[in-house]
C-alpha cells in the first residue's frame, strides 16, 4: 500500500520510511508541486490533520492514504515553548540551526543549564473514508548546549530519559525506539491494520 506522506523534511521522510518498511512511502512533492500550507492550528493535533486534509485535496487521487505529521519540542523552564511554534521558534524563514541556537539561549537566559522537556508527534491519516488522528512522546532533558551531528533539529540538545548522551550522539536505531514518532507511527500501523 502506498502511504503519500505531506511533509518534504528529509529528516522526516527519512525516519518515517524507516518505520514504515512494509509500505512504499512517498513525499507527496514527488508526486505533485510542494505548495504552502498554513498551520493555524492551536495543537499539534489540529495542524497534523490541515496538512494532511490540504494534500489528500490537492492530490486529487482517491486511492490514496495521506499521513501527516505535527512534532515540535516543549520546554518546561520555558513553560512549553517553542511547543506547536518549534518549526518556526527563530522566525518565519528559520531553519534548524536557528532554532535550535535560539532554544539553548531560551534556557540558558532562565539561568540553568538544563530543563526537563519533551517531544510531541501528532499523526493524521486521512483516506477517501476516515481521518484519524494518534499522538506519540518522548520525554528528557533539553541543554543549553549542542552535542553530536546526528538527527536533525533540536536533537542536539536533547537527551532522553534513562541516557546520558543526546540525540546529536544517540545512534539512529537508538532514536527509532524511542522518538515520539516512532511512538506514534506504531499506532499509526495499528489504525492502517483496521482500514
Ligand atoms: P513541523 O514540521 O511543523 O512538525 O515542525 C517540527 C519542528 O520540531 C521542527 O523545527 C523540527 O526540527 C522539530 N522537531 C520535530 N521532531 C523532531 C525530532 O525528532 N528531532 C528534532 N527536532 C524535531
Amino acid at each position: 500500500m502506498r502511504l503519500v506522506l505531506a511533509t518534504s523534511n528529509k529528516g522526516k521522510v527519512r525516519e518515517i520510511k524507516a518505520l514504515c518498511e512494509d509500505y512504499e512511502v512517498i513525499p507527496y512533492t514527488e508526486l505533485i508541486d510542494e505548495f504552502e500550507i498554513v498551520e493555524d492550528g492551536d495543537t499539534f493535533q489540529a495542524n497534523a490533520l490541515i496538512k494532511a486534509e490540504a494534500v489528500f485535496a490537492a492530490l486529487e487521487d482517491k486511492n490514496v492514504i495521506v499521513i501527516a505529521d505535527d512534532s515540535g519540542i516543549s520546554v518546561d523552564v520555558l513553560d512549553g515553548v517553542p511547543g506547536i511554534y518549534s518549526a518556526r521558534y527563530a522566525g518565519e524563514d528559520a531553519n534548524d540551526v536557528d532554532n535550535l541556537k535560539k532554544l539553548m539561549q531560551a534556557i540558558a537566559n532562565k539561568g540553568v543549564s538544563s530543563s526537563p522537556a519533551f517531544y510531541t508527534a501528532a499523526i493524521a491519516i486521512v483516506t477517501p473514508n476516515t481521518k484519524r488522528t494518534v499522538h506519540g512522546w518522548m520525554h528528557g532533558t533539553a541543554l543549553s548546549s549542542a552535542r553530536g551531528e546526528g538527527g536533525f533539529g533540536y536533537d542536539p540538545m536533547f537527551v532522553p530519559l534513562g541516557y546520558e548522551q543526546t540525540l546529536g550522539e544517540l545512534s539512529d536505531d537508538v532514536k527509532k525506539k524511542l522518538s515520539h514518532r516512532s511512538q506514534a507511527l506504531s499506532l499509526v500501523k495499528r489504525v492502517l491494520q483496521t482500514l
